[in-house]
């Protein structure tokens, strides 16, 4: 190689090395951001683009709006809206904000009657203090939709919305619950337990029961069958995160990594 075609080779070279740390940089692990509404968590993920795991119930749209414009998050951002499953409290805004947005609505296909419905399905109480609660139960009816993608037997992956993650559906707290997993041990697991009394802020790193399951084997079975993933920390829809060994300290599991 000749002397004057030596610097641009090494610049060549340089263009090469950048060109590679930038792609390092977008294939990297998204951004997590909880936003607390009034009844429940939404999830800020961003990647190359933003994925809301949650929607909030349909009382909390201004707060919602506010949350993600003190984020720098317009609603034209948002790729896709996972719903961790029908429940008011978590599908109560996925009409309204994929109205804004344009946003892809994802919803387990078990949860498809729920989300035509815009009604919860009947609550299963797991102890007294649930049963008491059943009473009060919050307003069960929202906007009905249907979703762009409803998650079946097969995984979904998230890199169509510019994030690096898949969804699958964990039938349990509810016939079409969904789990999200990033590739680094974090997931969204929505209602498979609580974070907290009560599931709010006090003690919300303290993961417990939630108090309502359609069926509550088969969901403490997901604890166990995700504790055997390389989970290390759960973002739940209400209270939360919680780690991998308060999972595995509240549900009794031997399980290792
Ligand atoms: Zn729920």
């Amino acid at each position: 190689m000749s002397s004057l075609l030596r610097p641009a080779a090494a610049i060549f070279a340089a263009l090469v090395v950048a060109a590679g740390v930038a792609r390092a940089q977008t294939a990297g692990s998204p951004t997590v951001d909880t936003i607390v509404l009034a009844m429940s968590n939404v999830h800020l993920v961003r990647g190359e683009r933003v994925v809301l795991i949650d929607a909030g119930g349909r009382g909390d749209l201004a707060a919602l709006e506010a949350a993600l414009a003190a984020r720098g998050v317009a609603w034209k951002d948002i790729a896709a809206v996972v719903l961790t499953h029908g429940h008011a409290d978590h599908a109560g805004l996925a009409a309204e904000i994929r109205r804004r947005s344009g946003a892809a609505l994802l919803l387990g296909a078990g949860d498809l009657p729920m989300a035509a419905a815009g009604h919860n399905d009947e609550l299963q109480p797991t102890n007294l203090t649930a049963h008491i609660l059943k009473r009060f139960a919050l307003d069960p009816a929202y906007e009905a939709f249907a979703p762009d993608v409803a998650v079946g037997d097969a995984p979904v992956d998230l890199a169509a919305y510019g994030v690096r993650g898949t969804v699958r559906q964990w039938p349990g707290h509810t016939p079409g619950s969904l789990v999200v997993e990033l590739p680094d041990g974090r997931a969204f697991v929505g209602d498979l337990m609580l974070g907290g009394w009560l599931g709010g802020r006090l003690f919300a790193t303290r993961p417990g029961e939630h108090y309502f399951h359609a069926d509550r084997a088969r969901n403490l079975a997901n604890i166990q069958a995700l504790l055997q993933r390389p989970v290390t920390t759960f973002f739940l829809g209400h209270g939360g995160p919680v780690t991998r060994e308060a999972v595995m300290r509240a549900f009794g599991t031997a399980a290792s990594r």
